[in-house]
């Protein structure tokens, strides 16, 4: 198929779902129907994750959370970030300096007129992660921001972290 059929279909395909202004092109491994993802989610995760909203500033109690672990895709289980590149950023989202490796995927966001933001999404299950912005002074110089609600933390027990840190 030609770049301009690919996107005829992409087009089509978003106005017949009427999914959010965020495209969804990609095949993901994980699918459901919208019905089963809320089942799933409940309506404020599924509002993030689905329908590529924003939770409130400073209202995850993920963004204050630095205890050792891997935060996991709250759709899918994928994990997509670990503590090891979490830091405070101060903005009101959990924050981070760089994803696991082929954890995410990335499409430009035209929600805000005038601002072409980078979207991140999980690339198992396609969920709505948060944005990734070119504004840290971490090693990698990103600041992967990203809603509370479409996360779960999953602490490292104590005893993994003694043997991680003999391996090291
Ligand atoms: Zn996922």
């Amino acid at each position: 198929m030609t770049r301009g059929g690919l996107l005829r279909v992409a087009t089509a395909f978003v106005a017949a779902t009427s999914l959010p202004a965020i495209a969804r092109a990609e095949r993901y491994a994980v699918t459901m129907s919208a019905g089963a993802w809320l089942r799933r989610l409940g309506p404020a995760r599924y509002a993030i994750l689905r329908e590529g909203g924003t939770e409130a500033p400073y209202s995850s109690p993920l963004d204050k959370t630095f205890a050792a672990g891997t935060y996991r895709c709250a759709g899918c289980d994928q994990p997509a970030f670990s503590s090891a590149t979490k830091y405070h950023a101060g903005e009101g989202w959990p924050s981070f300096w760089d994803a696991l490796p082929r954890a995410v995927g990335y499409q430009k966001d035209y929600q805000l007129i005038g601002e072409v933001r980078t979207e991140v999404h999980c690339s198992r299950c396609g969920g709505h992660l948060g944005h990734r912005f070119h504004d840290s002074p971490q090693p990698t110089g990103l600041r992967y921001c990203i809603d509370g609600l479409a996360l779960r933390f999953i602490p490292t027990p104590a005893h993994d972290r003694g043997r991680s840190s003999e391996r090291e």
